[in-house]
């Protein structure tokens, strides 16, 4: 039986604390009591929790042996800026699907609006990553980093399979790529263009850097669309 899994507030060798809302939650909507089990997510690592006292601020858990978990896809989705309500959804989803990263990229077709506002959301997007872990009985939370142009993003040292989705691809398929080069040790990037697309420019700059332009089919998807299928590609062919 899976238990449900919480990320501890505070934590140490011993014991963990689960605050705020997440004891609100414990105390009054699951009624929870002292010596019931949960799985406690603390540094990384997930322990047999048991509820040592109950208070609707905070919930204080004694930790006990390790639980072991999947570690994150090796995949590192770099998803253009798109309306906020998408964006919300790919990131969730996304999360579920395993992924280890998400980088909100301010592309050149990114509707200026969002552009300015993506600076504040940042946090927003975490708290979602944060809850869509927990859901999903996630060890870990994947990164969200914080929004960059294209030009910024490509100066990290990326080392792995790099990949530019493309509609315009007619050639190479992303299965065929990652079946060509598919290691579970390397990691993937998959870079995903805004509802207007990729601009010839960076277009160029991703070739220069090496990535392959590569296509999801004939037909036009949305951007999440696009993220959802590329997590749920990897995984299938990563984790099957
Ligand atoms: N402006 C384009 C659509 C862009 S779709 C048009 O209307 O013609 C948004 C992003 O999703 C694209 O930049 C690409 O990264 C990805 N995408 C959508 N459909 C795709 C496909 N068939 N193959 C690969 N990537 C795709």
């Amino acid at each position: 039986m899976t238990r449900r899994r919480w990320i501890a507030d505070e934590w140490n060798a011993s014991s963990a604390v689960l605050l705020h809302g997440q004891a609100a939650h414990l105390a009054t909507v699951l009624r929870a009591q002292a010596g019931q089990e949960f799985d406690i997510i603390a540094g990384g690592t997930v322990r047999r929790g048991v509820i040592e006292q109950v208070r609707a601020d905070a919930v204080q858990f004694s930790l006990h042996e390790e639980i072991e978990t999947a570690g994150p896809l090796p995949l590192i989705v770099a998803l253009s800026i798109v309306r906020f309500e998408r964006m919300e959804w790919a990131i969730e989803k996304l999360t579920e699907l395993g992924v280890a990263r998400i980088v909100p990229l301010l592309a050149q077709r990114s509707e200026k609006h969002l552009v300015q506002a993506a600076l504040k959301r940042a946090e927003r997007w975490r708290k979602i990553a944060r809850e869509s872990a927990q859901q999903s009985r996630r060890s870990d939370v994947p990164e969200i980093s914080d929004p960059a142009t294209l030009p910024e993003w490509l100066k990290e040292d990326l080392v792995g399979l790099r990949l530019a989705l493309s509609e315009r691809e007619r050639v190479q398929s992303l299965r065929a790529s990652l079946d060509a080069a598919l290691d579970p040790r390397s990691n993937i990037y998959a870079a995903i263009g805004p509802e207007g697309g990729w601009t010839e420019i960076e277009l160029s700059k991703f070739a220069e850097r090496g990535w392959q332009s590569v296509s999801l089919g004939p037909r036009i998807l949305r951007a999440e669309t696009a993220a959802i299928a590329v997590g749920t590609l990897v995984g299938a062919m990563l984790e099957p």
